[in-house]
């Protein structure tokens, strides 16, 4: 049942009752690339994504993960007495560094002490089965929470082409079945306001990802960063961004659709603070989540209240 005084599934509420108590994720910033910038599936990257890859809150990847994890771990213990932690590997394609790499990485994260789970930002064609399964050996090995976080910004596949993704649905789709064979957690990031997709996109985003029966969810909007593909088109003139209230309206929409068990990890990012052209239309993420809150009471609905369309709608019996 979803809470009416919060109307969608919150993050740090699941976490208390999963561990107990806060748990508290701590970025780190491998180095690395990503195979839609260097060649192998695409150059130039989405047309959104900066040279940083997403990566603008975590500390420099000069730095050893293990100095990354303490220093993250230290500023949490001082501010918020914090005790238990998630290693979230954020920036990049994390699964894209070799299996050899990638395992020392993993292994330094999972000898933490006060180490609960482990997350992992990837693509949908970096998942594979040899990188899975050694996961697995490490969640047995040390009773960690693992999930996995996959980009994929909507199932629309011909708006994927046009942001030059490198991959369409039936990557993700794939990576999702072979992830839950293993029963680790999928975490995926959406963005509602693509410019090439409209309300019945929003839509069909909640319901692919219900139906595919995905565990978490990122939203954020579209940030415009100088120097992207994105920026020479928005600054042609040739796409507008949908106005805050319109923004609102899909985030409330997909709630609607979405399956009322789907955890919302974020509703609104907060946007990289420097070197943009449009981030969260100049407003506060934190005043953008409470419209978002305000306008699904005022409209007394909340997640799930649509989501009556699986498991043979049609028949009646
Ligand atoms: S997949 Fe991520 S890191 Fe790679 S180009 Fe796209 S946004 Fe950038």
């Amino acid at each position: 049942m979803i809470e009416k005084s919060t109307r969608y599934r919150q993050y740090s509420d699941h976490l208390v009752k999963k561990f107990g108590q806060k748990v508290y994720k701590l970025p780190v910033n491998l180095p690395g690339s990503c195979p839609n910038r260097d060649g192998i599936v695409g150059r130039g990257g989405c047309i959104f994504c900066d040279e940083e890859g997403a990566g603008f809150e975590c500390l420099p990847n000069t730095l050893s993960i293990t100095q990354q994890i303490q220093e993250n771990k230290d500023f949490f213990i001082r501010r918020f007495n914090a005790k238990k932690f998630i290693v979230y590997f954020q920036a990049f394609t994390n699964t894209y560094l070799p299996l050899p790499q990638f395992k020392e990485n993993i292994l330094a994260a999972a000898a933490e002490e006060d180490i609960v789970g482990i997350s992992i930002s990837t693509r949908p064609d970096c998942i594979n089965d040899s990188y899975l399964d050694f996961l697995q050996e490490i969640k047995l090995q040390r009773g960690l929470d693992i999930n996995i976080e996959l980009g994929l910004q909507t199932v629309n596949y011909h708006t994927l082409t046009k942001v030059n993704r490198g991959h369409t649905l039936a990557e993700f789709i794939d990576a999702v079945q072979r992830i839950k064979q293993r029963n680790f957690e999928i975490c995926v990031h959406i963005i509602l306001n693509l410019p090439w997709d409209n309300p019945l996109d929003v839509i069909e985003n909640a319901k692919i990802l219900t139906a595919l029966g995905i565990h978490y969810v990122k939203l954020h909007s579209l940030y415009v960063v100088k120097g992207t593909a994105l920026a020479s088109i928005y600054e042609r003139g040739e796409f507008k961004i949908i106005p805050l209230e319109e923004y609102i309206t899909r985030v409330v929409t997909f709630l609607e659709y979405l399956d009322p068990e789907v955890v919302i990890q974020r509703l609104v990012g907060k946007g990289p603070q420097d070197n943009q052209l449009f981030s969260n239309w100049s407003t506060s993420w934190w005043k953008i989540k409470q419209a978002i809150e305000h306008t699904l009471a005022e409209k007394d609905t909340w997640q799930g209240k649509k989501c009556d369309y699986l498991n043979g709608k049609a028949l009646k019996f």
